[in-house]
């Protein structure tokens, strides 16, 4: 299942007025218009003395003479009849915009003398004016693209540093807080304090928590007996699942500062600024103990050294990692000051960092289990309306698999569905229009598919249901729909069950099942298509890993070439070229085995898959009770289907909507 739920990180609101891209835009953009606003005043044209001598005895035509003193230039103001001569035409005469004719003169003492004799001559009775460019202007002029190019620099500065931002712990700005931390700081006076009371089940999690947050409030107690507390705790866990909720929880029970920062905040592109944010991070948490820093996602850079070593490999981070490593020995461990840090992948963390004195203790926070959903959907539901009489327990069963987050967003989708339709409270409906959603995407009931299209999806799709229905270990059907959804021209909802270890059996039924939709196409419709790309990905995969991860190979029993500890280079295989060979042949002898059984229950039962697909065919969609009803009941039960089948028993109409197994990929 490939969920990507939203996680709704709740960072506090950026303090200063944030930089933006648009205030560079509008300055760059006046000082063009500026410019072109000077130039566009005035049409001009240089001509030479005799030519402005000209124009003033022979034409009369200057009604104004400006002096440009050091400059050295003389500027006639045109008239109108002689600017249209001047100019071919191209001149209008508007209000602000003047003609002028500019000349050359060697002085300007001469040019006023040879101006009284022009006005004694009748040829000229307008003004003189004497400019000087000021020394502030010129200057001006010269500063200005400079500042404008420093301007530029500082606010790309900035933005790569990210302090323009505002990082509320880092403060200042400019370019010297390229090294500050980017921590952000939850105090107790936040608004937004979380405490165990919103992180529903974790039962276990919390119990190693909670001793956390009992030193962080009475450290005498374990230090005078000579005890030390661990320096840091590591949550792992799959996203979503609520490391980050449990974090906070931390902080707000025990009422101490909480510094919050994800690992890839510590990646600059900088070199040094990784180690030196390390630094500044520590320094500040040590001012503020006791309290608890909050590194996210912190594979970003605490992933095993000397990986992929050769290329070129990230020494920016294995700086930053090594100060890490040396910032949690350096403080004593009744410093008060407790590392939290999250991760979902902690196989590939480096080994040192999990040595005891640092994160000594590891806390697995896994995708909540049957009871654990439903304390997290009545920690949801609390600020939701929700009708009377809605069965808590229903929901919870319909959504195996989903993380903490994913059931937040089923409530808060639930009750946007719920307002959309004007209804005065959330229910049942709502919710499952929600985890379809949720599971599959939109509805798009106008994306056109084809009779034929419609035909090969409802037939690929009965393949699927059929053979997974007369398979031991199959999942049995909820609900298929041929109502394009999302990306998906057709979904399919099975239930499996939940495991934590899977015999061979079961993933041989799986690959069987997942190929009785490309079998169906072929043995019904006599050609096979694109739609069923998706499958065969998983098909091989999982093919693939029976034979290099588990071992469950005939030719190659009991090996297993899989690297947990993730040092291993991608470039070398732990295997020879023959083993290679051999592994191509056991996945593909797997997958044909499998093939040809699909095949062979088709065959076996094929009137009733026929019907099955005329049904869906006909109302675009089939539930459980279809497939019963045209094959009879499921002849194996499995524990799961006790569980569902009670519920059916109790008058529950059509089963509701259960975790999804397979989208089909879009036909090409
Ligand atoms: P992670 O850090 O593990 O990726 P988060 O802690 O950010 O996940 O969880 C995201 C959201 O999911 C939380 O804000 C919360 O609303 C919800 N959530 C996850 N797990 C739980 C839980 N156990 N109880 C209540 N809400 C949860
Ligand atoms: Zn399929």
């Amino acid at each position: 299942m490939a969920f990507t739920p939203a996680p709704q990180k709740n960072k506090p609101g950026k303090g200063s007025i944030k930089f933006s891209l648009w205030w560079m835009y509008a300055i760059v953009f006046l000082f063009i218009g500026g410019i072109l606003w000077f130039d566009n005043s005035s049409v001009s044209k240089e001509v030479s003395y005799t030519q402005f001598e000209q124009y003033v005895v022979r034409d009369h035509g200057i009604t104004q003479i400006i002096i440009q003193t050091d400059k050295k230039q003389a500027e006639g103001m045109l008239t109108d009849s002689l600017a249209q001569v001047i100019f071919n035409g191209s001149y209008q005469s508007t209000g602000n915009i003047k003609a002028k004719v500019i000349a050359n003169i060697s002085s300007a003492d001469k040019l006023s003398d040879q101006i009284e004799k022009w006005r004694a001559m009748g040829a000229f009775n307008g003004s003189v004016k004497y400019e000087q460019s000021s020394p502030f202007t010129s200057l001006l002029w010269s500063i200005l693209p400079f500042a404008l190019f420093i301007g530029v620099w500082i606010f790309l500065m900035r933005r790569m540093s990210g302090a323009g931002g505002g990082g509320a712990a880092g403060g200042g700005g400019g370019i010297f807080s390229v090294g500050k931390s980017k921590a952000m700081l939850f105090d107790k006076n936040n608004s937004e304090r979380v405490t165990f009371r919103d992180v529903a089940g974790h039962s276990e999690a919390k119990t190693e928590i909670e001793e956390i947050v009992e030193f962080l409030k009475n450290p005498k107690r374990y230090t005078n007996l000579g005890g030390k507390i661990p320096k840091g705790a590591l949550l792992v866990g799959p996203p979503g699942t609520g490391k980050t909720l449990l974090a906070k929880a931390v902080a707000g029970e025990a009422d101490v500062p909480f510094f919050s920062m994800s690992g890839s905040d510590f990646v600059e592109m900088f070199v040094g600024v990784g180690a030196s944010r390390v630094r500044d991070l520590f320094r500040q948490a040590k001012e503020k103990a006791p309290c608890i820093v909050f590194i996210d996602e912190i594979d970003a850079v605490g992933r095993a050294r000397g990986k992929n070593a050769g290329m070129g490999a990230n020494d920016e981070r294995e700086n930053t990692l090594n100060q890490l490593l040396t910032e949690m020995d350096g403080f004593g461990s009744n410093s008060g000051v407790i590392i939290l840090a999250a991760t979902n992948r902690a196989d590939i963390l480096d080994k040192a960092l999990m040595r005891a004195g640092r994160f000594d203790r590891q806390i697995y926070v896994d995708l909540p289990d049957l009871p654990d959903r439903v304390e997290i959907f009545k920690v949801h539901l609390r600020k939701v309306k929700t009708a009377p009489g809605l069965d808590i327990d229903l929901l919870a069963r319909q959504t195996p698999g989903f993380s903490g987050a994913d059931i937040a967003n089923v409530c808060n989708e639930a009750a946007l569905i719920a307002a959309r339709h004007n209804k005065e409270h959330v229910d049942k409906d709502d919710f499952n229009a929600a985890v379809d959603r949720i599971i599959g995407g939109l509805e798009k009931r106008n994306k056109i598919t084809t009779a034929e299209e419609k035909r090969s999806i409802a037939v690929h799709e009965a393949g699927h249901a059929t053979v997974s229905w007369h398979l031991q270990f199959g999942n049995p059907l909820v609900k298929v729909t041929i109502v394009p959804r999302g990306k998906a021209l057709g979904a399919a909802w099975y239930l499996p069950e939940e495991r934590q270890i899977t015999p061979s059996q079961v993933l041989l039924d799986d690959i069987c099942s997942l190929l009785g939709g490309r079998a169906a196409e072929e043995l019904f419709l006599g050609r096979i298509s694109t739609g069923a790309a998706n499958d065969l990905e998983r098909v091989t995969k999982q093919a693939y890993a029976m034979v290099v991860y588990y071992g469950m190979s005939d030719k190659l029993p009991n090996l297993c070439y899989y690297d947990s500890s993730g040092q291993d280079s991608i470039f070398t295989k732990p295997y020879s070229n023959d083993r290679a060979q051999i592994i191509d042949q056991e996945v593909s002898r797997i997958i044909t085995e499998q093939y040809e059984r699909a095949k062979q229950i088709l065959q076996q039962y094929a009137s009733g898959h026929q019907e099955l697909a005329e049904t869906l065919i006909k109302r675009e969609v089939i539930y459980t009770a279809d497939v019963e009803r045209i094959f009879g009941p499921r002849q194996w039960k499995s524990r799961t289907d006790e569980l569902f089948g009670e519920k059916k028993d109790e008058g529950e109409p059509t089963p509701p909507p259960i975790d999804v197994e397979a989208s089909e990929v879009q036909p090409a």
